[in-house]
């Protein structure tokens, strides 16, 4: 089979090593030898490395028994060290093997963001220092997850997760021809294979269907670099670094459909996996009066907090009573804020009691197939029916199908789905341990 990605005699590859890749200093080791074989395969490397294993957590924890609320720019500067511990000793051990190895941090990268510390956007990229390293034949390391701010000229940290967004970043400034992200499954699977052992994993997915992905609980890659890497619409390879298989390809829709065309890959399934989010909690608000304002009232007390609202369902009012009830979820860790916003706009929303519960799970099947291709919903609910399982609220994207279910079904949900759609495959999905950042 040819490859995804059209590799020009001499290309461009960023390869992205999470935590999980680089646990200790055996892995440190391991990883260094395989970019080193990818360079002596003639191409050029541009690396972005995450913290060692769980450090990230690690410096968390400790940031919070010196303080119970650090400011968030010693937060930021603290967080990046996790890093920049990687990147300096992958570059050692790239030494070592006999190769020029240099690294450097977000910002000598050029890594430009907002002054959002903790949740920083990246708002230019100028990777001048690595263009020259790379001209100079060595290999840039660069600490992921951080840049500097524009204006304040503060470190910065991008979210958690974030150093894939920094490999996506740099591969579009420099025009990489790929972006590979390693990590400590084979790819991006059809469902999580420690739920589903028959979990197959994906040749290729949409840009679309890996968002749609990522939002409903399948956390391979950081929502944002897949965002990054639509815009410009760059190849991103997600695959293990403890294998030498392909992973699965996201890419444009149009490049699946050349691929196809050229007898490179077999045709696009209409569905692509299904994912359980457990992280939300659903809030009902009882016995709203139905009439015009009362919702508008409801979601900006919302919005007004910050509050993400996810799914809402109304029901029909009750024709004695003049009124109704409105359900929506958000955020485990935003609910009690949530209710905290609706009581003090009560007088105007005028409900009778707020009801939480967070023993909810998010069940969700995604495919750009379903566009085209009738039936799916009555599959999906006939599976769900079959399983004895309840269905409490449903939303539905162009290519996604989401319900809300008792935490307690969701996994047997997302198994009877991952049958009913033909996804199980004949072998085991191979998991290598780790925590899957
Ligand atoms: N080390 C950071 C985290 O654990 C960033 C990353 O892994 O991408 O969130
Ligand atoms: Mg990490």
């Amino acid at each position: 089979m040819l490859s995804w990605v059209d590799f020009a005699v001499v290309s461009l590859i960023v390869q992205k090593f999470g935590g999980s890749s680089l646990a200790d200093a055996d892995s440190v080791k391991r990883v260094a030898r395989r970019i080193v074989a990818t360079k002596a395969e003639g191409h050029q490397v541009v690396v972005v490395v995450s913290a060692m294993g769980d450090t990230t957590d690690e410096l968390l924890d400790l940031a919070e028994q010196v303080s119970p609320k650090p400011p968030a720019r010693e937060l930021d500067m603290l967080l990046t060290s996790g890093e920049r511990i990687s990147m300096a000793l992958l570059a050692m051990a790239i030494s070592d093997l006999g190769e020029d190895a240099r690294s450097y941090t977000g910002s000598q990268a050029g890594l430009i963001t907002d002054s959002a510390h903790g949740a920083a956007r990246i708002i230019d990229v100028t990777p001048g220092r690595i263009a020259e390293a790379l001209n100079e034949g060595a290999i840039p390391i660069v600490a992921g997850f951080q840049g500097v701010a524009q204006d304040t000229k503060d470190i910065t940290t991008l979210g958690r997760g974030g150093s894939d967004t920094t490999a996506v970043a740099l591969a579009a400034a420099l025009e990489a021809s790929v972006c590979e992200i390693y990590t400590d499954v084979d790819g991006v699977f059809s469902a999580d294979p420690r739920v589903v052992p028959a979990a197959r994993k994906l040749e290729f997915v949409t840009y679309e269907e890996m968002l749609e992905l990522a939002a409903v609980g399948a956390k391979v890659l950081h929502l944002r670099c897949v965002e990054y890497a639509r815009r410009f619409d760059l190849p991103i390879h997600v695959r293990s670094s403890f294998s030498q298989r392909e992973g699965t390809y996201v890419l444009s829709p149009e490049a699946i459909e050349t691929a196809i065309a050229e007898g490179r890959a077999m045709e696009q399934p209409i569905i692509s996996g299904v994912a359980a989010d457990v992280n939300d909690a659903k809030v009902t608000v009882v016995g709203v009066p139905d009439e015009p304002g009362r919702a508008a009232a409801i979601f900006r007390a919302l919005a007004d907090a910050g509050i993400n609202v996810d799914m809402i369902v109304q029901n029909v009012s009750a024709a004695s009573t003049g009124r109704t009830d409105v359900t929506f979820t958000c955020p485990q860790g935003s609910a009690a804020k949530a209710t905290d916003a609706l009581e003090s706009g009560s007088g105007a929303i005028g409900f009778e009691s707020l009801v939480i519960d967070d023993q909810i799970a998010k069940v969700s099947l995604v495919g750009a197939g379903m566009r085209s291709h009738p039936g799916v919903s009555a599959t999906f609910f006939a599976a769900l029916a079959e399983a004895s399982i309840n269905v409490e609220m449903i939303s539905t994207s162009e290519i996604r199908i989401s319900v809300v279910t008792r935490v307690d079904d969701a996994k047997r949900a997302v198994q009877a789905l991952h049958t009913a759609f033909g996804l199980d495959a004949d072998g085991e999905a191979v998991v290598y341990g780790g925590t899957g950042r």
